[in-house]
């Protein structure tokens, strides 16, 4: 009876949040270029079907972190109405080989609460000094006649997996599927409540569970799984999430954006974690956009967590011995991702206040025996995909890898040292990393410390601080 009582409390909250609530605007863009340059053009603005998730008390984002930043101002006046950090798949393309020799297009969304007037919608990017300067204004009048007010019916209902609160009191993180059949929804929902119940198992999302709504949603698709190219499998899949992006066997994104947002609209969401209906290790994840995970891998807890921390709060890999399809950026800029760091000036290190008095900058650590160790294993692992061993091969030869790394690195003086260690960020040399081990360098279970505020800012972004009663 209690129970039911707080439930229906809970309900008429949130009935009375949303009421109040925006619409909220979508404009639909297309994002192209190449190595040398980058176009943008405007190709709908939408309201999508439910109203506003997010909290109107923290319209501006000043957590610094992404590649690009979304600037709402009031075409009148140019007062700020909302901003928010993002990164872009094109972004990422961009820094890869093929973009020296092709030009191509992706399609892109910002989202934003409704405004009463006119707006100028602005993306800024970012140069190597991490200033930001516009790159794209756009005027929209959110009223006029051109703009898609009505959509078809949902082509699924969102199910939900823990609710905490009125969507803008909270983080509302929607857990979409694909490559599951109509016959895998019972599947799909407890692969969505049991990664998820994983994810608040680990700090500090684990502290902070009750800032967070989950729904879960999936459009059935005719068969199980999605395509993985490398190996001659091809589905045809609700959002488009695939394996071997950019030619890299374990990356897995979708690059229709119009068909995840599409879907994605209906629930309520400001963040969004793809879960594959497949078996083979694979993820990835773009600050701002969306994250995937395997959900029937046997390391599907730590993707799931490890993509999240790209998706959720911009952190950057820490691991630089895994092959990946950018190249270098020359001369190591300082990167704005809050996790790695160029060490120009060991004064000026980001994460200073957590470093222990007699710590040395650079910090010691046992890197050229981890490489060593590091090289025999990626070889035997890029066998393993050569010859398409069973996923229980790779699964186990993660495993013995994990091992050895914790054995190796218990040794160490500096075991739970904050300093910096080099080697992160894809580099060898250059760049630095806070800890020796961190869920974004190799498969352990912890965000290190720096990771973990860099995750506590995001949720103070979207968590609305607990009301006075
Ligand atoms: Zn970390």
């Amino acid at each position: 009876m209690l129970r039911a009582l707080s439930a229906a409390a809970l309900l008429l909250a949130t009935a009375s949040a949303l009421a109040q609530a925006p619409a909220t605007v979508r404009v639909d863009y297309n994002h192209s270029g190449n190595a040398l340059g980058e176009q943008y053009a405007l190709e709908r603005v939408l309201i999508e079907p439910l109203p506003w998730p997010g909290s109107l008390s923290q319209n501006f984002d000043n957590t610094d972190r992404g590649q690009n930043r979304l600037e709402v101002v009031d075409a009148k006046t140019g007062d700020l109405l909302y901003s928010r950090g993002f990164s872009t798949i094109f972004g990422e393309w961009r820094t890869t080989d093929e973009a020296a020799r092709v030009s191509r297009g992706f399609h892109e969304s910002v989202r934003f609460p409704k405004p009463a007037k006119p707006v100028k919608v602005r993306i800024l990017k970012r140069d190597e000094r991490n200033l930001f300067s516009v790159v794209w204004t756009v005027d929209i009048d959110t009223d006029a006649q051109d703009v898609i007010r009505a959509q078809p019916p949902a082509p699924a209902k969102p199910i939900p997996i823990r609710v905490s609160g009125p969507s803008p009191d909270k983080v509302d993180l929607l857990v979409l599927g694909d490559g599951y059949t109509a016959a895998d929804m019972g599947k799909f929902e407890a692969d969505a409540r049991r990664l998820s119940d994983h994810l608040f198992s680990v700090s500090p999302f684990k502290e902070r569970a009750r800032d967070f709504n989950v729904w879960a949603l999936a459009v059935p698709t005719q068969e199980s799984g999605v395509s993985r190219p490398s190996t001659g499998l091809h589905h045809a899949s609700a959002l488009g999430t695939r394996y071997d992006i950019f030619g890299s066997e374990r990356y897995v994104l979708t690059l229709d954006n119009r068909a995840l947002r599409d879907i994605a609209q209906n629930a309520p969401y400001e963040f969004i974690e793809i879960l594959v209906n497949n078996d083979t290790y694979g993820g990835g994840g773009i600050f701002g956009q969306f994250s995937t995970a395997a959900a029937g891998n046997d390391w599907a807890n730590y993707l799931f967590v490890h993509e999240f921390g790209h998706h959720f709060a911009g952190l950057a890999d820490e691991y630089y011995t895994s092959p990946v399809a950018y190249a270098a950026a020359a001369g190591r800029p300082e990167p704005w991702e809050p996790n790695v760091t160029a060490l120009r000036d060991p004064t000026k290190l980001k994460w200073k206040q957590h470093v222990k008095a007699g710590t040395p900058l650079p910090t010691a650590w046992p890197k050229a025996e981890y490489e060593e160790y590091s090289r025999a294993y990626q070889k035997r692992r890029a066998a393993l995909r050569a010859a398409n061993r069973p996923e229980s091969e790779m699964s186990a030869l993660f495993k013995e890898d994990l091992q050895h790394t914790t054995e190796l690195f218990s040794k160490q003086k500096h075991v739970h040292a904050i300093g910096a260690f080099e080697g992160a960020n894809y580099e060898a040399t250059g760049y630095y990393r806070s800890e020796m081990r961190c869920i974004m360098f190799d498969r352990s279970e912890r965000f290190c410390k720096v990771c973990n505020e860099g995750i506590g800012a995001v949720i103070d972004l979207y968590a609305a601080p607990a009301r006075a009663k």
